[in-house]
């Protein structure tokens, strides 16, 4: 067999349904995977629908040219709108919270779908055909209503996920393929060798599209689950724990580090006095002031409630400096002060010793009247007894 009868004859569509498969196979695996690790209901959708996917496919492996087998036609075609009605179900889940009325339409949709069906059955009854005619007359509802359900999605999908480029080619590609078979079948009874080659390998671009949306979609939400395990929510500076490891790498490989501890000044007076949801706002200033200001230069994290830290580890920076910068924006810019202390790594010094040390500059700048900078170490202002 050569290529061109590979490409243009019947055996294309065995081809075509076989790269299909496998890469159904491959999208069930991850959309498994995506439902086992989330443990989220909506990616169920995902995986059943390429599960009707997979069905559809070997049934129409099974019997290539299913269009003159009557019922097993009509439930192959019925299949078919099912699984896309599903897929897009799965697609909008996978960017989207489902809610009672996204749950209501999609049943509204299935219900006309079934609907829609019964056209199959009630054609014999009202048109003269016989044969192959009257069988392209029962199938002609369904496969219109098709051309409905693509646009819908484009309308009511593409504008809720994300990749909706990608998600638009796709649709588009399908539309192609479907447009492809329609007037294969219709105008030359599915034997044009150049529409057959096209309904034939169009599919295969569309389901190559959507297994990439699936993976750029657990990628994306592995590198969600990574970033929020050693983040904070509030802040988005990261986390006690994850700024801790930190500071121990850099003292094990007795890098020249300094470690800034700031504290925002009567915080709690802020609260009580302005609301806490105040007091997030001005959290999340500071925090942001802290990254514009040490990003360059090293790491910012969250501690406690109003301590953020911050981890330099470019040698070249001078502590000092780097703490006023940040003290002094913040008396600035917001309506609230930091207390700051810091210290610089020394041979022998454990990672605990060094943000401890810092600690304790900050807990002097606070004794000694609050906004302000102070630097561990003997010459430490001490609050008058
Ligand atoms: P000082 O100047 O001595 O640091 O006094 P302070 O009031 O800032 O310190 P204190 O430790 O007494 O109070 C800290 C307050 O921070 C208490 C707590 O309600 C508040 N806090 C901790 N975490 C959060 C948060 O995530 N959001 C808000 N709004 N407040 C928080
Ligand atoms: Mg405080
Ligand atoms: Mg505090």
């Amino acid at each position: 067999m050569t290529f061109t009868e590979l490409l243009f004859g019947p055996q294309g569509s065995v081809l075509s349904y076989t790269i299909i498969l496998t890469i159904l196979v491959l999208m069930l695996v991850i959309s498994l995977r995506l439902l086992l690790s989330r443990r989220k209901k909506a990616y169920l959708s995902m995986m059943l629908s390429v599960i009707a996917l997979i069905v559809q496919y070997v049934l129409m492996l099974r019997s290539p040219g299913a269009a003159d087998l009557g019922l097993e036609d009509y439930s192959l075609l019925l299949l078919k709108i099912c699984s896309f009605l599903l897929l897009n179900l799965g697609v909008f889940q996978l960017y989207n919270a489902t809610r009672l009325r996204h749950h209501l339409l999609f049943y509204s949709f299935l219900l006309i779908t079934v609907a829609v069906s019964s056209t199959y059955f009630l054609t014999e009854g009202l048109v003269e055909a016989t044969g192959f005619q009257l069988v392209l007359l029962q199938r002609l509802w369904m496969e219109l209503y098709l051309y409905v359900l693509i646009f819908l999605s484009f309308t009511m999908i593409t504008p809720k996920i994300g990749q909706a480029g990608k998600y638009q080619a796709g649709l588009t590609i399908y539309f192609c393929g479907h447009t492809a078979h329609m007037v294969n079948t219709y105008m030359f009874l599915g034997k044009q060798p150049f529409y057959t080659a096209l309904e034939n390998m169009l599919p295969i671009a569309f389901y190559i599209i959507l297994f990439l949306l699936l993976f750029d979609r657990v990628i994306e939400l592995m590198q969600a689950i990574y970033t929020s395990s050693i983040t904070d929510g509030l802040t988005r500076l990261y986390n006690r724990k994850y700024f801790d490891n930190r500071v121990n790498q850099c003292v094990l490989r007795q890098e020249p580090v300094s470690v800034i501890f700031s504290d925002i000044d009567n915080f709690k007076k802020l609260n009580d006095t302005k609301g806490h949801d105040m007091g997030d706002k001005v959290l999340k200033h500071v925090a942001e002031i802290m990254k514009e200001e040490a990003e360059e230069y090293g790491i910012c994290g969250r501690y406690g409630g109003e301590e953020m830290l911050v981890l330099i580890t470019d040698g070249d920076v001078d502590p000092g400096e780097l703490a006023e910068r940040i003290r002094s924006r913040v008396e600035a810019e917001t309506i609230a002060t930091v207390s700051v202390g810091y210290s610089s790594y020394k041979k022998g010094m454990t990672a605990h010793d060094l943000v401890k040390q810092a600690d304790e500059a900050m807990y002097s700048a606070k004794q000694t009247g609050k906004n302000k900078v102070v630097k561990f170490g003997k010459s430490m202002p001490k609050a008058a007894l």
